[in-house]
C-alpha cells in the first residue's frame, strides 16, 4: 500500500513523539481492548477525530490509547471512514 498522505511525515517529529509519550502516560492501556474487558498495554496513539490532515486535531486531538493489534484493524478502517462495529464482552455492540 502506497501512503501518499501528507502529515504522515509528521508522525516522525520530536512535537509528535511528546505527544505520543504524554498520551501513553496519562492512559497507558489500550482503550479499545478495556471495551472488550482486555487488558493491554497501549503503544500508539490515535486521533479520535479523523483529522484529514487538520494541523489542530492533529497536534492537540482528542487522542485515544491503541494496542498495535487494535490500531491497525480498527482505527485504519476508522480514518477510512467506514463504520465499525465493536462486540463487548456481552456480546452486543458498542
Ligand atoms: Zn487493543
Amino acid at each position: 500500500m502506497t501512503d501518499t498522505r501528507p502529515w504522515r511525515k509528521l508522525y516522525k517529529t520530536a512535537r509528535w513523539r511528546a505527544v505520543r509519550e504524554r498520551q501513553l502516560s496519562e492512559h497507558p492501556l489500550c482503550e479499545w481492548c478495556l471495551e472488550r474487558e482486555e487488558i493491554t498495554e497501549a503503544n500508539e496513539v490515535h486521533h479520535r477525530i479523523a483529522h484529514k490532515g487538520d494541523l489542530d486535531l492533529f497536534w492537540s486531538g482528542p487522542f485515544l490509547s491503541t494496542c498495535k493489534a487494535c490500531h491497525s484493524s480498527r482505527g485504519q478502517r476508522e480514518d477510512a471512514g467506514q463504520t465499525v462495529v465493536a462486540y463487548g464482552a456481552d456480546g452486543w455492540p458498542i
